[in-house]
């Protein structure tokens, strides 16, 4: 088979290194004669395991003792209602910048098991960029800020998060988690679905700060509880240990690459030629999004017609780029380059697009 280069939104690229690893232990992992697929999440490999890939997220991000790192199934989606059901008091309320689809969807569960309202959007503007701090208006009795880090359909990205004050700040990151250094330690509660920048589909990466524990509603069912997976270390039943293993294999290739920096650098270098690209050619290639709002994981870009999008689409497939069709609600392109995309992927695109832009301009 001829270089596949990988652009699908997620599920999505995997370091090389993270599935040569697990084909290689796939059949005698730690010498057990198993595979991790295999064998009892009670069992001393597994939780070897388990609490190194914890260790891991913690390290990278220099987490302090009060913030806990979980692993926890149902995906982003599940955290739009877990955190409302946790962190909104009876007859309280909580906060939601609207970026897009994913925060739309965010608070239309904390609408059916709370209140929530809306402290801030860019919908005016199309989604096409990020609020300003100072367009915000943050009720100060919420139970929670909530934002989407990354939108992964509109390739809008936060760089400076908001200054909440009191009010504790929540983040959706699923398509940008460890893309970079940052405060995570300034966050009550961040999760990230794991199937775009850290492993496959499958587990929910969670960090919550523990003390915020304390005024969380206790009278919920046990696996909808942050503090039952606390408690248990996210062992309290059987976790997707294969999808933790990847997410494992997967960290340890960002911390043998350098860590987040290495991780940040690399990001916009890529992604700083396919913008490059499409700024050179203005009148074939159009970015609908604000200059300062633009996302280093998903770059979405428009040609002059839809029958160019589709003739792109399908001549980059042809010649090994996949998934460059944007999200079906919005159209257009959108090449997906997270972590695990290596520049080279990015330069093959680039002079792609140089090439058909210059053949069909
Ligand atoms: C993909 C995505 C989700 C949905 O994740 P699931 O794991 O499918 O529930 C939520 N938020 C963002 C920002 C996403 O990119």
């Amino acid at each position: 088979m001829s270089k596949v280069w990988n652009f699908y939104a997620g599920p999505a690229k995997l370091p090389q290194e993270a599935l040569q690893r697990a084909q290689k232990e796939m059949l005698d992992w730690e010498g057990t004669g198993m595979s991790v697929a295999e064998i009892s999440h009670r069992s001393k490999p597994y939780d070897a395991l388990h609490h190194e890939a914890m260790s891991l997220v913690s390290d990278l991000l220099g987490l302090d003792e009060d913030h806990h790192v979980l692993f926890l199934q149902g995906g982003a989606s599940l955290q739009f209602a877990m955190v409302p059901m946790n962190f909104i008091p009876p007859g309280g309320s909580a906060d939601y910048i609207m970026t897009g689809s994913w925060s739309e969807k965010a608070i239309k569960e904390a609408k059916i098991v709370a209140s929530a309202r809306e402290a801030g959007s860019s919908e005016a503007d199309g989604f096409t960029r990020i609020p300003r701090q100072d367009e915000l208006e943050l009720d100060s009795g919420a139970a929670y800020v909530h934002l989407t880090s990354n939108n992964t359909i509109r390739g809008t990205q936060w760089r400076d998060f908001p200054e909440t004050g009191e009010i504790p700040l929540v983040a959706d990151m699923s398509s940008d988690f460890l893309w970079r250094p940052f405060d995570a330690n300034r966050f009550s509660l961040i999760y990230a679905g794991a199937q775009k920048n850290v492993g496959p589909a499958g587990v929910t990466v969670v960090i919550v700060r523990k003390s915020w524990l304390e005024k969380a509603n206790s009278n919920l069912p046990t696996l909808l509880k942050y503090s039952t997976h606390v408690n248990k270390d996210s062992l309290y039943n059987t976790p997707p240990c294969f999808a933790i293993y990847m997410v494992r294999n997967v960290l340890a290739w960002i911390q043998a690459s350098g860590g987040l920096t290495a991780m940040e650098k690399r990001a916009n270098g890529k992604a700083g030629r396919l913008y490059g690209v499409i700024e050179a050619h203005p009148d074939f290639y159009g970015c609908p999004v604000a200059q300062d709002s633009r996302s280093v994981m998903n770059v979405v870009f428009r040609l002059p017609s839809e029958e160019l999008e589709a003739k792109f689409v399908s001549e980059a497939a042809a010649q090994g780029m996949m998934g460059l069709k944007g999200h079906r609600s919005v159209g257009g392109c959108r090449a997906s380059i997270y972590n695990a995309m290596e520049p080279e992927g990015v330069e093959v695109l680039a002079q792609f697009m140089e090439q058909f832009a210059k053949k069909n301009g």
